[in-house]
């Protein structure tokens, strides 16, 4: 019930504290600020002054001159972690943009299609049996009449023959007369573009 009216004082107050932040009527620029004693300002010629005082005096004591080894080794190691700190830096937001990049690469079309463009190899063609009928060199002859094929079928062994020749073969020998592979009528397929 009072949130609205609590809510209502805590705007008007951050609001207040712009005003005069702006109007530099106090240090804080929010009452959050204020409570916690934090003042928020511009870095002065003076800061910039002191902040490189203190860097050098800092790279003072890396100077093997100024300490005893066991310091200087100690400072050299502090160094290193440093610049370990920085490289991980560095090397994390890498390595989780590389982890991010193969989680997409995986789960997007390229990487199927990527896999699609070696084509599967072609199966073993049957070899003639020595005692069935031979396949003529021209390929366009049916190995049964040895004539122009007509109405070609392939049987299947996979050898094309006219549609006729193969039928009739078929029905009567149950093989394919080329390879001598049981064949059945059933399995002969009517070939609608000549290859
Ligand atoms: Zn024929």
């Amino acid at each position: 019930m009072c949130y609205p009216h609590a809510n209502f004082v805590y705007h008007a107050a951050t609001a207040l504290y712009y005003i005069a932040y702006m109007f530099d009527r106090t240090d804080y620029n929010s009452p959050w600020l204020h409570i916690l004693g934090l003042q928020v300002r511009r870095l002065s010629a003076a800061d910039y002054r002191a902040m490189d005082e203190r860097g050098s005096a800092a790279s003072d004591l890396t100077a093997p001159a100024n300490g005893s080894p066991i310091r200087f080794a100690r400072n050299m190691v502090a160094h290193l972690l440093t610049g370990g700190l920085d490289f991980l830096k560095v090397l994390l937001p890498l390595s989780i943009f590389f982890y991010r990049f193969l989680e997409w690469w995986h789960r997007s079309d390229f990487h199927k299609k990527a896999q699609m463009t070696s084509p599967p190899p072609s199966p073993m063609p049957l070899k003639p049996h020595p005692d069935g009928l031979a396949v003529p060199e021209d390929q366009t002859l049916c190995p049964i009449c040895k004539e122009s094929r007509t109405n070609p079928a392939a049987a299947p062994s996979g050898y094309v023959f006219c549609y006729p020749c193969i039928f009739n073969h078929v029905s009567d020998k149950h093989t394919c007369p080329v390879t001598l592979a049981a064949a059945h009528v059933n399995g002969i397929r009517k070939l609608y573009s000549d290859s």
